[in-house]
């Protein structure tokens, strides 16, 4: 696992019932997933702009909402990002997309159809708070898959359908032992409380796809949050 940044924001945004006059200090995690012949990279963190300049970046200063970005070194300054063979986003909000903008023309990225459909139409966009920016040059790169998926067609690595945090948001099984869960939770204990942030596309859909996590960690599966300070660090993923 890489980290790729911070998100700072009131508690209750992210994780319910918790306080709204109370910041919170989140970690942005990205991952390299090697296998023999493959160097596959899950996220890419936000775009430095993020961090040093929103509303020059997005072209409003009210464009992270109430989150606060910081960043101490970004994708690509911590990976030749020539050397990766493709790109999996779990979902395209800022933090997870925005590094995008370091990424070789060449590179495939694998995301769901539903979550590209979303994020090129009005109503989804405002109500999912995706910023186009971090998106609109990967046209031509975009593979659109459609719901569980065996990504290389070996079995290696999965992608699980876990909509609702936003329309298309995906996870990452990587062999029988660990999930990338992506913002399916943004805390570990998310899995069995539910106390999701204050904003999704669908809650309906999101405890689904915690009960999906849920269940997986349930039977020995390493499931990882999104943004859990706790669990989050830097460094070879223990599973
Ligand atoms: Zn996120």
């Amino acid at each position: 696992m890489l980290n790729v940044g911070w998100l700072t924001v009131a508690a209750g945004i992210v994780r319910r019932d918790e306080a709204l006059d109370k910041p919170v200090r989140l970690p942005i995690p990205a991952y390299v997933v090697e296998t023999a012949e493959r160097r596959i990279l899950v996220d890419t963190g936000p775009h430095p702009g993020a961090a040093d300049d929103p509303a020059d970046r997005y072209g409003t200063a009210h464009a992270l909402g109430p989150f606060r970005v910081e960043q101490d070194a970004g994708i690509h300054e911590q990976i030749d990002l020539a050397t990766i063979d493709m790109v999996v986003l779990t979902h395209l909000h800022y933090d997870h997309a925005g590094g995008l903008a370091f990424l070789p023309s060449s590179v495939p990225v694998v995301v769901q159809r539903r979550e590209w459909e979303a994020a090129h139409d009005d109503a989804a966009i405002a109500r999912n708070f995706f910023l186009p920016a971090d998106y609109d040059s990967i046209g031509k790169q975009v593979v659109l898959v459609d719901g569980d998926h065996d990504l290389l067609g070996d079995g290696s690595i999965r992608l699980l359908s876990t909509p609702g945090h936003t329309p298309g948001h995906q996870s990452v099984r990587v062999g029988e032992g660990l999930v990338i869960g992506g913002d399916v939770t943004h805390f570990a204990s998310g899995l069995d409380d539910h106390r999701f942030p204050a904003f999704a596309d669908d809650f309906a859909a999101q405890t689904a796809s915690a009960e999906r996590l849920r269940t997986l960690r349930d039977v020995g599966v390493v499931v990882r949050p999104g943004h859990d300070p706790a669990v989050l660090m830097a460094g070879p993923v223990p599973f």
